[in-house]
């Protein structure tokens, strides 16, 4: 048994916002009170920390199998717990595509042997996400898949995603697609504005993504299927988010980290600032921060997408695109929303927790009898995040070295701790 006590118990399910203690007794939360006692349990004291359900990523990358050289689910999965995940989606994007049973089992099994957290894999829409015809989505179901994407790329057009939707509607899966139209996109390597003048470098204009996302809010109209939008990252898309929503629609979407703290005035000659969707203007990362804190953005996502430094280590244009975000992500979300009152902590809680859980179709909360996935953070702690010390193969992050107000503390699966004050590094002694 494990007794987690004293700490500020926030579980956005009830609402709660209080001092408990949480028991945990095997995989379970077996009591959640006021001064608790169980004289044979392990004692967590969680004092001046937040215990909150545990943190679920609906959007990352582990590269395995096919490009273990920039991750494997173990060293990915490893960064993730230290981030305070507890349950990961990793994309299908691998090599082979999981657009099959047999991946999919593959990755459910590594995962099973190697990974310290839940992973849950996405399948392929179309087979090897090319596409044209549909993957072997029920059998994917079957092997363990959460939800259905081609990201790297969206499905390719609105009759594939018709029938990816009315299919996935049909077996309870959300479809999570990766806006961006691709004849406007044009090899572009940054947004358009003055910015991408500036730096000499081609633009892709934000209309890339909302013509996308409109098209794919049409077709939700036309199936009545459930649509997600993957990491969101312009005005334009967020208003039809919010007008799909007004009129019913089963919409959901999610920001990234990064979406929501830099713009593309931060954008420079260095490959770890190249992500898709780009960074997007002032303007647009403020709308974003606005759907935040409103309700119209269900989840923070990572968007984890490791590279090999090789491959990162080049021209600008050259690099993929693409940044690592699972230790950075609910510091980044305290430093640059609930710090700065730009968000309630209960609500960017529910962004990591409840909110993604409810994407899935799933719920998560504090409760008698509830799997016990926590996580502990500190919304104060002070540190400075290494990219070097991260347990992640890669190091393509625009965040190294950033110090931070706000750590993960313990990330706790299945009632087991499984990681412990690792991402914590304590900040350098400032002088004053
Ligand atoms: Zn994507
Ligand atoms: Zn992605």
């Amino acid at each position: 048994m494990l007794l987690i006590k004293n700490g500020r118990v926030m579980d956005p399910a009830s609402k709660t916002d209080a001092a408990l203690d949480v028991l945990v007794d095997g995989e379970r939360i077996a009591r959640v009170g006021v001064n608790l006692a169980a004289p044979d349990a392990e004692i967590f004291d969680a004092a001046g920390l937040v215990v909150a359900p545990g943190f679920i990523d609906l959007h990352c990358h582990l590269r395995e199998p096919g490009q273990e050289l920039s991750e494997t689910i173990e060293t990915g999965t490893r960064a993730a717990a230290r981030g305070g995940f507890t349950a990961v989606c990793c994309m299908p994007n691998t090599s082979p595509v999981n657009d099959s049973a047999s991946v999919t089992r593959g990755i459910v099994e590594r995962a099973a042997a190697k990974s310290p957290v839940r992973v849950w894999p996405i399948g392929a829409a179309s087979i090897g996400s090319k596409g044209e015809a549909l993957a072997e989505i029920a059998a994917m179901k079957n092997a363990g898949i959460v939800a259905v994407s081609d990201d790297g790329k969206p499905v390719a057009t609105a009759r594939l995603m018709r029938q990816v939707m009315e299919y996935c509607d049909s077996l309870g899966l959300p479809v999570i697609d990766h806006c961006e139209d691709q004849s406007l996109f044009a090899g572009g390597v940054m947004r358009e504005g003055r910015h991408s003048v500036r730096l000499g470098l081609k633009g892709i204009p934000a209309q890339t993504e909302s013509i996308c996302v409109g098209r794919d809010v049409e077709v939700a109209r036309l199936t009545g299927a459930r649509l997600h939008i993957a990491h969101m990252s312009t005005r334009g898309s967020l208003e039809y988010v919010r007008t799909s929503r007004k009129e019913g629609l089963r919409v959901t979407c999610e920001v990234t980290p990064h979406h929501f703290t830099l713009t593309d005035a931060d954008v420079r000659y260095d490959s770890n600032y190249k992500m898709n969707p780009p960074l997007a203007s002032r303007e647009d990362r403020d709308a974003l921060i606005q759907g935040l804190a409103d309700g119209s953005i269900d989840a923070i996502a990572t968007d984890h997408a490791p590279h090999h430094p090789a491959s990162k280590d080049v021209e600008f244009d050259r690099a993929p695109f693409g940044i690592t975000g699972f230790e950075t992500a609910l510091a980044l979300g305290l430093s640059e929303l609930v710090h700065p009152d730009r968000l309630s902590l209960m609500r960017l809680v529910e962004l990591l927790t409840t909110g993604p859980a409810g994407v899935l179709g799933i719920e998560r909360k504090i409760a008698e009898g509830e799997i016990a996935d926590l996580t502990i953070f500190s919304t104060d702690r002070s540190w400075t995040f290494r990219a070097s010390d991260s347990p992640s193969k890669s190091r393509n992050t625009p965040f190294d070295r950033r110090t931070f107000r706000g750590a993960p503390v313990a990330t706790v699966v299945a009632g087991r701790v499984v990681c412990k004050e690792l991402a914590a590094t304590p900040a350098p002694n400032s002088h004053r």
